[in-house]
């Protein structure tokens, strides 16, 4: 997108650019949309075969035994604490910097969500806060990936299976990484994906769920489609017919369409260059703000080989003379407009009437206050991306104390 610049920086002198960058951006080719056209010409918009295909690719890339896709990463989670037999009166330890998402899905189920604090230089959920924060009424941990960072997926596990919780993993941001080797989403309970287009790979909106667990699996189809099964196995009566089915449970429609598995298909391909891509403007990104002392670098766990969905810029408060507000608009007078992930969920209004406090979570609070989100995606340019270095490169230096 080309918008032309109109005011000028306001630390001085020329932006660094002239047309706006955006922090974030799907990349469709013409393979993604011949892959879209070929359904719309076919027998099947949904329910069809393209299902059953990204079910079974989704499985391959990630080791998973099962995947259950569905129409976005929130239903994904809802079904996941369904299946996992969250209910009323249960707790749910989750994150609290991340979409709402990652703690709404156990209100959905009725349940409470406890929200654990981050480690202040990985920014993933800090194991210890989790097993600080277990209840006699905990019955999972929802535990997200924050920024394609594996969580610490054996401490984690350890806890869940002392504790006897069920770990789902809030994988929205995390395809394309690997935990000691393996893909995420063959190591939790369950792992949830996200396909929004600001994700590293989209299928406009739809959303997966991960298990090796066929218990699971099993309720997850459930729970996707209404609670109606076709299974004679599973029904509680003789079929009337070949047109019977019944429903032994109250489900939703969350199902996916042909349309959307078709294009995530097509744009499953480009993972390993989108993956490389993104490696490459983080490793670059990481070389150039680690020389600035006004800048933190997000730290990563040696376990985890990232597939960085995001890139957090943290300003060092005590080096600048400017606070995030102001740094922000002064990246965005250069013509990078970032955005800033996430807003501690008990910060909003609904979470507060709930009774949620602020200060429950320092470090993440902490980190809310002084993180930025810089342009991070398969189709920026190395000019691009050297020009995101200048800018902050720019007002590191200009606003240093
Ligand atoms: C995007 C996202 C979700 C929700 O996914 P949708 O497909 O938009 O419903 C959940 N959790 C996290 C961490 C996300 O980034």
């Amino acid at each position: 997108m080309v918008i032309k610049m109109e005011k000028p920086a306001i630390c001085g002198g020329t932006p660094v650019r002239d047309t706006k960058i955006f922090y974030g951006h799907q990349y469709i080719d013409e393979e993604d949309v011949q892959a879209v056209v070929d359904v719309l010409k076919s027998d099947y918009l949904t329910c069809g075969p393209k299902i059953a295909e990204l079910e079974k690719k989704l499985c391959e890339i990630t080791g998973a035994k099962y995947a259950v896709v569905c129409s976005n990463g929130t239903a994904a989670l809802h079904i996941a604490c369904m299946a996992a037999g969250i209910t009323r009166g249960d707790e749910v330890v989750s994150a609290p910097i991340t979409f709402a998402a990652s703690a709404n899905c156990a209100l959905y189920v009725g349940a409470k969500p406890v929200f654990a604090d981050i480690n202040d230089k990985t920014y993933n959920i800090d194991p210890a806060s989790v097993k600080e924060h277990i209840t006699g009424r905990t019955k999972a941990v929802v535990a997200v990936d924050f920024t394609g960072q594996s969580i610490e997926e054996e401490e984690l596990l350890n806890i869940c299976r002392e504790k006897n919780l069920v770990l789902i993993e809030d994988g929205a941001h995390v395809i394309g990484t690997k935990y000691k080797g393996r893909p995420n989403g063959s190591i939790a309970d369950m792992t949830t994906l996200s396909f929004h287009p600001v994700k590293t790979v989209t299928s406009g909106e739809g959303g997966a769920v991960l298990t090796n667990n066929e218990e699971y699996y099993r309720r997850l189809l459930l729970y996707r489609a209404h609670g109606i099964t076709r299974e004679t196995d599973q029904m509680e009566n003789e079929p009337d017919g070949p047109w019977y089915y019944e429903q032994i449970d109250l489900g939703f429609n969350y199902r996916m369409t042909d349309i959307q598995a078709a294009l995530l298909l097509s744009q499953l391909k480009k993972l390993p260059i989108f993956s490389k891509r993104r490696k490459e403007i983080v490793a670059r990104y990481d070389e150039a703000f680690s020389k600035l002392p006004q800048i933190a670098i997000q730290q990563e766990i040696p376990e985890s080989d990232t597939t960085r969905h995001l890139y957090i810029l943290r300003l060092i408060p005590e080096k600048l003379t400017i606070d995030r507000k102001q740094f922000f608009d002064a990246l965005g007078a250069e013509n990078i407009i970032c955005n800033v992930h996430y807003i501690p969920t008990y910060y909003f209004p609904y979470y507060q009437k709930l009774g949620y406090e602020k200060g429950i979570c320092p470090k993440a609070e902490k980190l809310y206050e002084e993180m930025i989100s810089l342009p991070l995606y398969y189709a920026m340019t190395d000019e691009d991306v050297q020009d995101v270095i200048r800018a902050v490169t720019k007002l590191a230096q200009y606003y240093a104390k």
